[in-house]
């Protein structure tokens, strides 16, 4: 699915990610953790094609095909989806209608019709009333004035209306309830097919423990510094970074 190799990353040319290696292959779900500042926005930023992130160095290949070639829109048309850690609130922009043009754009890049109004209506009840999500925040403009949790709730919406084949979501259970990590986690488990990945990242052992990683990282100084499984998560979550033997060499 993805291979990321040797990346190297520069954010207003300061190198933030300096040689990261990783390997996802179909059906994996793989946790990101680091400290603050570590890069883990800026792996999947960069995954993603923000503008932010000039990559100076390195190979990164997805569905065989080499990502770092291909635009923002091309990367989302051939399935990769990502949750960002602050939504961007976009006024002025109908959410419904907003979501409605990423479906019909996706379709047309699959050589699918356009769905209609009535279609996508019914299309996003089935799929919001299976997991118990408002549909309200639909009417209003795009992420606008939501508030943190409505803003994650919104991402999973797009989520399953989009139904992509790489999902990177960036901290989707900071600022929720327990309640809400647990529909996103029912959204999650549900997407599992053993086709899609996911690449995740989160401070939280509750959402871990919801949604059982295959792999576990910890990104420092510019790499994957450790990997495992979710007993990792386990052992951070008790000792900490520096009990783990993470030591982030800038500070
Ligand atoms: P994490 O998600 O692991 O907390 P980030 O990937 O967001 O970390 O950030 C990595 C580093 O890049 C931090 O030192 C951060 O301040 C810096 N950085 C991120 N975005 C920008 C930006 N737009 N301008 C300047 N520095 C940035
Ligand atoms: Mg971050």
């Amino acid at each position: 699915m993805l291979n990321i190799e040797n990346l190297h990353v520069n954010i207003n040319d300061k190198e933030i990610l300096k040689g990261l290696d990783l390997k996802v292959n179909p059906g994996e779900v793989h946790a990101i953790m680091g400290t603050n500042g570590a890069g883990k926005s800026t792996l999947v930023k960069t995954l993603s094609g923000h503008y932010d992130c000039e990559v100076s160095d390195g190979v990164v290949t997805y569905k065989n095909k080499d990502l770092l070639e291909m635009d923002v829109a091309s990367r989302a048309n051939e399935g990769i989806f990502m949750s960002f850690q602050n939504p961007v609130e976009v006024p002025g922009v109908n959410n419904s209608y907003f979501l409605k043009t990423a479906l019909n754009e996706k379709r047309a890049f699959e050589g699918k019709d356009e769905i209609d109004a009535m279609d996508f209506l019914k299309h996003i009840k089935e799929e919001t009333g299976k997991f118990n999500i408002d549909r309200k925040l639909l009417q209003r403009d795009l992420n606008d004035g939501f508030s943190g949790g409505e803003k994650k709730r919104n991402e999973l919406i797009q989520l399953l209306m989009l139904q992509p084949d790489l999902i990177m979501l960036d901290e989707i259970d900071s600022g929720l309830d327990v309640d809400a990590i647990k529909t996103v986690a029912n959204v999650i488990n549900d997407m599992l097919d053993g086709k899609r990945s996911i690449i995740m990242i989160t401070h939280y052992d509750r959402l871990l423990e919801l949604i059982k990683p295959d792999y576990v990282h910890i990104i420092n100084n510019g790499k994957i510094e450790k990997t495992g499984d979710y007993n990792l998560a386990l052992e951070l979550d008790k000792k900490g970074f520096e009990g783990i033997g993470i030591k982030d060499e800038s500070k």
